[in-house]
């Protein structure tokens, strides 16, 4: 079917309740798994390609445009989304290239300034229909803003969606990038709070140090966008680790590849089925 937009997929799951799984691709087998898993759960999906992921291939065309097309192959709707862009630089190349939404994080800037970066870039993705997810990152401290000690105020959260435009707000709310453990604590009441205040979709990342039951739980709390990459790849990486160490001597990628693909798949369901994902089709209109 054809590719979805962010808005299709996120607003119906937003009213209804519902979890949207955003995974994050390294490579081609991962887009393709991570399809797979959302059609076996008959969800949707979101692929996504972070800043990191176009710096390891080198540019973001040709990942790109792989995901565009096992996209549009797809039988579930799929979105394909730029993760963590820091330049409005490759914000552009990801609009030219045909991707519908991006995240644009200044959280590291002063917050004065993460509006002024923020809502200049919105406004230029807006007069070219992309959608923009960002991040406010009042707090610092080394880790960032998903530093497990970072906290991101409703008040200001408010304000800052209505100074910038931005159709979607990463929050923090107690997880933490790259967890290798699954025993983040989130601050549900703080979620509340937040869905309370802001008017546009929340994004939890760090999503892989969560527990099942607590990802369950802040869905039902308000949080929709859940970004998952670290817990694919510890799945991927454990499965060609065991059929290397059983299969020494093999030398073909497609066969260790294929352990690490078809490892994913039902993992991305899995998560899916946690998520409340499956069943949230697409929306009639283009709802931003
Ligand atoms: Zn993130």
């Amino acid at each position: 079917m054809p590719l979805a937009t962010m808005g299709e997929i996120i607003g119906p799951a937003r009213a209804a309740g519902r979890g949207i799984g955003a995974f994050n691709v390294i490579g081609i087998e991962h887009a393709e798994a991570i399809v797979t898993g959302a059609e076996t759960a008959g969800a949707p999906v979101v692929l996504q390609i972070s800043e990191n992921c176009v710096a390891w291939h080198g540019a973001l065309e040709p990942i790109a445009r792989a995901c565009l097309a096992v996209g549009r192959a797809a039988a579930v709707p799929v979105a394909v989304h730029l993760d963590h862009a820091s330049g409005a630089e490759l914000v552009r190349i990801a609009s030219a290239l045909g991707l519908g939404s991006v995240m644009y994080d200044a959280s590291g800037l002063r917050y004065d300034e993460n509006v002024r970066a923020t809502a200049e870039v919105t406004a230029w993705c807006h007069d070219r229909g992309v959608w923009v997810e960002a991040e406010l990152g009042e707090i610092g401290g080394k880790d960032g803003v998903h530093s497990p000690v970072a906290r991101t105020d409703p008040d200001q959260a408010a304000g800052f969606v209505a100074s910038t435009g931005v159709d979607a707000l990463a929050v923090a709310v107690g997880s933490s990038h790259a967890m290798l453990t699954r025993d983040a604590v989130l601050d549900l009441g703080l979620v509340t709070r937040l869905r309370r205040a802001v008017g546009v979709p929340l994004v939890l990342h760090g999503s892989s140090g969560v527990p099942d039951q607590a990802l369950a739980a802040a869905v039902g709390a308000g949080l929709t966008k859940i970004n998952i990459a670290t817990q694919l790849n510890k799945v991927f990486t454990a499965a060609v680790r065991k059929y290397l160490s059983a299969e020494p001597a093999v030398v073909d990628p497609r066969r260790y590849g294929s352990a690490g693909r078809d490892a994913i798949a039902p993992e991305v369901a899995r998560l899916l089925g946690v998520l409340g994902a499956c069943g949230a089709g697409r929306a009639g209109g283009r709802d931003r």
